[in-house]
């Protein structure tokens, strides 16, 4: 299976968070390691470098939470 994670293009999906943002909710970011929703840090203000607070790794997808409820089953 292709990894959808690695075909988001985040500057594209930057200029369309408003529109996410009505339609489905919250962006919300989510730890491919942790395999769960996440706190990030934001290192350079702006940038689109995102840093997971639990494990600080750097492998976060940024979406909508009912997207990734809907994707990963997760519990509400
Ligand atoms: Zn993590």
């Amino acid at each position: 299976m292709t990894n959808f994670w690695d075909l988001i293009n985040i500057e594209e999906f930057w200029d369309k968070r408003l529109y996410f943002s009505e339609e489905r909710g919250e962006v919300t970011f989510y730890c491919k390691d942790c395999k769960d929703i996440v706190e990030v840090e934001r290192p350079q203000a702006g940038g689109y470098t995102f840093i997971c607070k639990v494990c600080g790794g750097k492998n976060i997808a940024i979406w909508t939470k009912q997207w990734l409820i809907e994707m990963y089953k997760l519990k509400k």
